[in-house]
């Protein structure tokens, strides 16, 4: 059996579920990295460009720790899955830096897909997605199988993912409400909400993000993160940028920060950025230029990189949630605090 390696880091966050149905259909095994640890940071410390943001290091120690294992690795050619914005430009490139880095890794199957740019679409992805899967296997039939199977499967994934208006204003009503794991105590009456804002390869990879989520958790925080927000929000928000924003993935990050920026329905929002991401300085500086024209809720914003220390984020997490909930007592017992027209 032909056994891929797909690296567990970047758009793997995305798109797995639909890749990993994609080959198993074709009858290959999918060999996944470990998740993030101190010993494949550590290799993509030493090798990757000191250029590359965290998150592009952390690929590279990925890569590594699957190259010797598999017959493959997976690194598509991600360009754009929106109609005129586009994704990073390290995710197109990544495949080819690697293969002339390393000139001993595995084939790398490497399919560009890009509708921004390369005015890729329906067909044109079928038809790359054909050319992938002949690979594995000669059956039409099979092929046909595995393409149908592996897009159902990542329509079925957002679907659980992102939450509908619904869903969201009845978090935005409720304090016993969760949509990630409840917190065993919750300190005080009311528990505090908070947006957890950043890349998926970021707020869902427990070491880069320095285990966030549960840290928050442990604080009795209730969280909802950008991912879940309805992309009809996202787009009402940005359609009133004077400028398109032009990176596709940092819609999701600006457009939910606007949204609750505006909606005041959360007490803060912790805006994770990394370190030496190009896109993300952009929006990290839109995100703080909104949050003075509305500044009745608090961004903290984070930039992490392997020097990012754990003592050091868990004291500037305690701080704002202790100024989070001293602002909500305050609130509670109707002492007007300075709020600004
Ligand atoms: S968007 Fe930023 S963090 Fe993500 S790969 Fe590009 S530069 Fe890195």
């Amino acid at each position: 059996m032909k056994r891929v390696g797909i690296p567990r880091a970047l758009i793997y966050y995305k798109f797995f579920p639909m890749w990993d149905t994609f080959f198993k259909q074709l009858g290959a095994e999918v060999v996944v990295s470990p998740l993030t640890n101190k010993q494949i940071r550590e290799k993509a410390i030493a090798i990757a460009p000191d250029e590359d943001c965290y998150s592009t290091k952390i690929f590279f120690g990925h890569v590594l720790e699957l190259k010797d294992d598999v017959d493959f690795l997976f690194i598509p050619r991600f360009g754009s899955k929106h109609k005129t914005d586009m994704g990073c430009p390290k995710f197109i490139g990544l495949a080819d830096v690697l293969r002339s880095m390393f000139p001993d890794l595995p084939t790398i199957i490497m399919p560009h897909y890009n509708i921004a740019k390369g005015r890729d679409n329906k067909i044109t992805f079928f038809l790359k997605a054909l050319k992938v899967g002949l690979i594995f296997t000669k059956n039409p039939f099979r092929l046909i199988t595995a393409f149908r199977k592996a897009i159902k499967v990542y329509k079925q994934h957002y679907e659980d993912l992102i939450i509908n208006l619904d869903t969201l204003t009845e978090w935005e009503a409720r304090d016993d409400f969760h949509l990630n794991a409840k917190p065993e105590k919750i300190p005080g009456e009311k528990p505090l909400k908070i947006a957890l804002i950043g890349h998926s390869y970021v707020i869902n990879d427990e070491f880069c993000s320095l285990d966030i989520r549960k840290k928050l958790k442990n604080f009795g925080v209730n969280v909802i993160t950008s991912e879940q927000i309805p992309r009809s929000i996202i787009n009402q928000q940005l359609s009133i940028l004077e400028n398109r924003l032009y990176f596709d993935f940092e819609r999701e990050i600006l457009g939910s920060i606007m949204y609750f920026l505006e909606k005041e329905s959360v007490d803060g929002i912790i805006h994770l950025m990394v370190f030496g991401c190009g896109p993300d300085s952009l929006v990290g500086d839109l995100a703080m230029r909104f949050s003075k024209r509305m500044p009745n809720i608090q961004i903290l914003q984070l930039v992490l990189d392997d020097l990012t220390a754990e003592a050091g984020l868990k004291t500037r997490l305690e701080a704002f949630i202790d100024m989070l909930q001293r602002r909500k007592e305050i609130n509670a017992v109707n002492i007007p605090v300075l709020r600004v027209p």
